[in-house]
């Protein structure tokens, strides 16, 4: 197994693992209630049991992937085929754009359709290990039907607490796969805070983004499979949707990591989406602010970004900063733009969150913060059948033809 150690990212202090541990509990005193979550802690796997290159199987195979997370060893994984999705070259797009270097990273493809089952896969491991029977989370709705995918194929109980304002898709999907669904009428912010009071009561593992160190440990396969598509190329900027801001500080611990390991020479810049109605991170790293200001009042077509106080939001920050990289903000008009066009130009059909890469990218060109003949990554987190009436706000369909050959012909001209 890699034995780890689990740091705080405020104060530094080292904590061993515990089945109880969730954040530092020095800087937890000073939590706010509805704010970014204080004390995130990180996993750092101990130096003398870091690969030195990468290993000869795949990625998703467990044997490949078990040295680089905090398992005890392959057999922690389930059979539950998140990650290990393409990096996708996209000519059209490349073209339409001027920009030759540019690749997609497709987690439309993970099981249940957005990239947060790469943490449900490891958090639902991290909970058989310890023995818990059930594992609870609150989510915007992506997480939460990944946490109910993989408790359903590892045979864990799974409750979710979910904005009862989610798309109806997401409700169904989690439903399907048999979780305890409690859709809360109110915010994702008050389904959070649900959720902690939940678990401490009934004695559930918690898979709280932001809150569960492994989270953001799983989210970091998308830069490790990203790294190894490339080598011996390296990527030069990354584009992540962000709205917690687990997503990307998952895909800077796996760059990070695998500069430790020396199988990177330096970290990619990182730049950090964020729609104009709720985009906190996106706007403390444009002014330069030390901290997020929340957005009580955070709205946006892509309800998987849509946080008014992002939990992740003092790691975010940090690790953008260190990337050298930049904060994005897109209006919902560009976010829309962008799942036709993405769609079109490489097949794939993306949810608004997830075309807010593409929208970003187009606004960090504009403003010079990304170079056209740099080695980009676009990295699209959700499929557009997560979302299908935001995604018919921009689909042209025209009205019913007769079955004739004439009124095609009509129709088409
Ligand atoms: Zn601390």
């Amino acid at each position: 197994m890699a034995r780890f150690t689990l740091v705080c990212n405020e104060c530094g202090r080292r904590l061993d693992e515990d089945r109880t541990l969730y954040v530092c509990p020095s800087c937890a005193r000073k939590q706010e209630p509805g704010g970014p979550t204080r004390g995130v802690l990180a996993t750092e796997i101990a130096e003398e049991d870091l690969p030195r290159r990468w290993p000869s199987a795949r990625l998703e195979d467990p044997q490949a992937l078990a040295v680089f997370l905090p398992v005890r060893g392959p057999g922690s994984f389930f059979s539950f085929a998140a990650g290990g999705t393409p990096l996708l070259p996209v000519p059209r797009l490349r073209r339409e754009l001027g920009m030759p270097r540019l690749f997609v990273k497709d987690d439309t493809r993970n099981p249940s359709g957005s990239t947060k089952d790469r943490a449900s896969a490891l958090v639902v491991a991290k909970a058989i290990e310890y023995g818990y029977d059930t594992v609870a989370a609150a989510s915007t709705g992506n997480a939460a039907t990944a946490l109910a995918a993989a408790g359903a194929a590892a045979g864990v109980k799974t409750v979710v607490f979910v904005p009862a304002t989610a798309p109806p898709a997401k409700l169904v999907q989690m439903a399907s796969y048999g979780a305890q669904v409690v859709p809360v009428a109110g915010s994702y912010d008050q389904a959070f805070e649900l959720s902690l009071a939940a678990c401490a009561r009934f004695g559930w593992y918690n898979r709280n983004t932001a809150l569960n160190p492994f989270t953001v440990e799983g989210k970091k396969t998308a830069a490790l499979e990203v790294a190894r598509d490339l080598a011996p190329e390296e990527p030069d900027a990354v584009v992540v949707p962000t709205g917690d801001g687990v997503i990307l500080a998952g895909v800077a611990k796996g760059f990070a990591d695998l500069v430790r390991c020396g199988l990177l020479r330096r970290l990619p810049r990182l730049v950090c989406v964020q729609p104009e109605g709720s985009g906190a991170i996106a706007r403390a790293l444009r002014s330069g602010a030390a901290a997020i200001t929340p957005e009580p009042s955070a709205s946006s077509v892509a309800d998987s970004l849509t946080v008014a106080a992002p939990r992740n939001a003092v790691l975010c920050l940090k690790e953008v900063r260190a990337s050298k990289g930049a904060g994005v903000l897109v209006g919902d008009e560009a976010i829309l733009d962008a799942i036709p066009r993405l769609a079109a130009a490489t097949g794939l059909f993306a949810e608004p969150a997830a075309a807010t890469a593409l929208a970003g990218l187009l606004a960090a060109l504009e403003e010079g913060l990304v170079d056209r003949e740099e080695r980009v990554v676009l990295l699209v987190t959700g499929t557009g059948l997560k979302d299908v009436p935001a995604a018919a706000r921009r689909a042209r369909i025209g009205p019913p033809v007769e079955p004739t050959l004439d009124a095609v012909a009509a129709a088409l001209s």
